[in-house]
């Protein structure tokens, strides 16, 4: 009975390989979903802070990175954010938007993992809680951990977020079948850098806007909330431009980050500011009460050599105002580096693009191969670009490798 049917093999149960399983099983083939962890999708339960942005409604494909910018955009035309509402909500997660980003309505990321879960149990796939440390090439078909597959789905994911020793070897899984790795760094990600200060503004927020360079030249900027920590800088805008400092990083560029803190005053408005401030009969750090975090501010002073108790009539000079303010709206620090893929949501690089087929996500080196999710050198921004990643190329090998 099941002669005509495809044997599919996926290796991770995570967002892409459970969209692949519950797709291919849907397209009459037999599906085992093999994982290492003791339960799938266990990666979806800590995205979005554990209330999973798992789309965004203002997708713009232009926004994925890697080897090859079309490829996202060819996927994701056939599988995009209408098709991904509509998969979830036939299989029980009923959307709630906020501003662009959407979010299960239960808020709950193990919801998400759960009804795909559920999904996949009723449509009978199976799924083997083991490693495959190897999978084989035979003219029988693939041998995954001793079993026979007319198919096989990679969707390994990446080590971004698992812990150092967690043994991950997708890429090794993905080098064995002959397809080429593009270097992986963290991406979205926080950033390091050594400044004198760094201890004093561990754990200040404030809302700038953040613009990395590398050698001189502007690669990306995003305004929000920025996080100081002793280490360098972390938020929201840090992670959205740190995929840049990553590739910079690892071609041994030169690489700065200026921030704007007040990005609604031109430097001159915050000059004038800061002169009314200074004739204040106050020290000079309480000239700049209520102007920024004070922590910020006594930083910023003792960066101008200007010191914070003394009298303002005596601590600023006549070009103090000019040069504060053009502190505080480029303020700088030299970055050395990322933060370990540990630390990051995402690792850019992966499975050389060059060698898949964007419309079925196939293989062009070995038939009958495909791959999905992360693995694959695609990386999108916050916003729930990764997980729609997941679900795209998810959908596409499994719809593909059951009917090829
Ligand atoms: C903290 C955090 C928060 C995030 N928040 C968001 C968010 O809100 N929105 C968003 O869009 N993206 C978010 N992401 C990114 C998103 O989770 C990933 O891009 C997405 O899960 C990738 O899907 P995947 O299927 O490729 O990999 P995964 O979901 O990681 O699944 C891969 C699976 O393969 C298994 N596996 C690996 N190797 C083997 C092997 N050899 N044998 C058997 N099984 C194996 C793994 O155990 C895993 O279950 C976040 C990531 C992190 C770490």
């Amino acid at each position: 009975m099941s002669d005509s049917k495809k044997k599919i093999a996926i290796i991770g149960g995570g967002a892409s390989g459970m969209t692949a399983a519950i797709t291919a099983s849907r397209g009459n083939a037999i599906v085992t979903v093999f994982e290492i962890n003791s339960v799938p999708g266990k990666k979806i339960c800590a995205t979005g802070n554990g209330k999973c942005n798992f789309t965004n409604d203002l997708l713009n494909v232009t926004r994925y990175r890697g080897g090859n910018t079309e490829f996202a955009k060819t996927a994701v035309s056939r599988f995009g954010v209408s098709e991904t509402l509509k998969f979830f909500e036939e299989i029980g997660i009923t959307p709630k938007k906020k501003g662009e980003y959407v979010y299960p309505n239960s808020e709950e990321a193990k919801s998400v993992q759960k009804a795909l879960m559920l999904t996949m149990e009723s449509l009978g796939v199976e799924t083997v809680f083991e490693k495959v440390s190897e999978i084989k090439r035979t003219e029988k078909g693939f041998i995954v951990n001793n079993r026979v597959f007319d198919k096989v789905i990679i969707a390994c994911g990446s080590p971004a977020g698992l812990k150092k020793d967690s043994g991950f070897n997708g890429y090794e899984l993905v080098k064995s079948l002959g397809h080429r790795v593009t270097p992986v760094f963290p991406a979205l990600v926080q950033l390091r850098f050594t400044d004198k200060y760094s201890k004093t503004l561990s754990g200040v927020r404030h809302e700038g806007l953040i613009t990395l360079f590398s050698d001189g030249k502007e690669m990306a900027s995003d305004y929000g909330e920025l996080l100081f920590t002793d280490y360098g800088i972390s938020g929201i805008p840090t992670m959205q431009i740190s995929r840049f400092a990553g590739e910079c990083l690892e071609k041994k560029r030169d690489v700065k980050i200026s921030i704007d803190l007040f990005k609604d005053l031109s430097e001159k408005e915050l000059e004038a500011e800061l002169k009314k401030r200074m004739s204040l009969n106050r020290t000079a750090e309480d000239c700049l009460t209520g102007l920024l975090n004070h922590k910020l501010n006594y930083v910023l002073l003792l960066k101008l050599n200007i010191d914070p108790e003394a009298p303002a009539s005596k601590a600023f000079k006549k070009d103090s105002a000019e040069k504060l303010a053009s502190l505080m709206k480029h303020l700088e620090f030299h970055i050395t580096g990322t933060n370990p893929l540990e630390s990051a949501q995402v690792a850019a690089g992966g499975a050389d693009l060059s060698e898949i087929a964007p419309e079925t996500m196939q293989s062009k080196k070995v038939p009958g191969l495909y791959f999905a999710g992360e693995i694959t050198d695609v990386d999108g921004p916050c916003g729930g670009y990764n997980l729609q990643w997941a679900w795209t190329s998810g959908y596409i090998a499994g719809d593909c490798a059951a009917k090829g």
